[in-house]
């Protein structure tokens, strides 16, 4: 494809804690993530995801511990200017209801001064796939999903190589969830990122991610391959979580065997 020239940074985290009162939110996690890995992150609500994710981009300083971007620490860079180098996407990503999709897409380009705009809007809404057309549209003229791949593309268009997504896609029905999981995947391995995905939802998880990471008040409990979740053995509380989509596919597998012995 010729475009892969940017390979996300190696993301490490060490002894990283973040406390609030005597709840530690994140409790010592050290584990390294590597360069143009797509990394899932899940666990409860409430078990510190965000906590951590945020730890990266400084909005959450920790209390303990550092976060390090291909060897550099980001305690020692200027806040804007980092959050400006990382792609940033969470649930309900709130777009500027008074200006145009393409204006939405380019703002943190115009923000920082950049002439170039980081690539026209057109190009950006070709990885997001969404019609060209729809640059000129207004937010209310869109649909949840369609206004998240827009949030998609405003975070692609700094060309970051390390992409942080929050619930991405959380507010979106199974099918619009499925299928823009699978556009990003394909965004992901196109434009070489590094991609670090908070979800409560161990399917889209597994179904994605290359390693998942399991957390659990504030610590990481699991952290294996999809197919090592799957099948190596589990602490009960990431065991919990594998086994609600395990269960689903069990009875949808079973019903519609039955429904196939019924008629022959
Ligand atoms: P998750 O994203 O997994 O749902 P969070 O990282 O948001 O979890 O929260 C982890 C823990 O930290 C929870 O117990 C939450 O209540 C607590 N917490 C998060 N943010 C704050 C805050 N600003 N003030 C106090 N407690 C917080
Ligand atoms: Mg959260």
């Amino acid at each position: 494809m010729g475009e892969t020239e940017t390979t996300g940074p190696v993301v490490r985290f060490e002894h990283v804690t973040k406390r609030y009162g005597d709840v530690a939110a994140v409790d010592g996690v050290s584990l390294e993530i590597a360069a143009g890995s797509f990394v899932a992150l899940v666990g409860q609500s409430g078990s510190g995801k965000s906590t951590l994710l945020k730890t990266i981009n400084r909005l959450i300083v920790p209390d303990e511990g550092q976060v390090m971007l291909d060897g550099g620490d980001v305690a020692a860079q200027e806040p804007h200017a980092l959050r400006r180098s990382i792609g940033y996407v969470f649930q309900n990503i709130g777009l500027f209801p008074h200006m145009t999709v393409a204006e939405n897409i380019l703002i943190d380009r115009r923000i920082a001064g950049d002439a170039a705009g980081g690539g026209d809007a057109g190009a950006l809404l070709d990885m997001v796939e969404l019609p060209r057309a729809f640059a000129s549209r207004r937010p209310t003229e869109l649909s949840g999903g369609q206004a998240q791949r827009v949030g998609v593309a405003r975070a692609l268009a700094g060309r970051p190589g390390l992409m942080l997504m929050d619930e991405p896609f959380g507010a979106l029905d199974p099918l619009t969830r499925d299928t823009l999981g699978e556009t990003y995947r394909r965004l992901h391995e196109r434009l070489g990122m590094t991609t670090l995905m908070v979800t409560h939802d161990m399917a889209e998880a597994l179904l994605h991610a290359d390693r998942v990471l399991v957390m659990s008040h504030g610590q990481v409990i699991a952290d294996d391959t999809p197919d090592g979740i799957m099948n190596e053995p589990l602490p009960e509380a990431a065991q919990a979580l594998v086994a609600v989509p395990r269960r689903q596919a069990e009875r949808l597998v079973a019903m519609e065997r039955a429904g196939r012995k019924a008629q022959p």
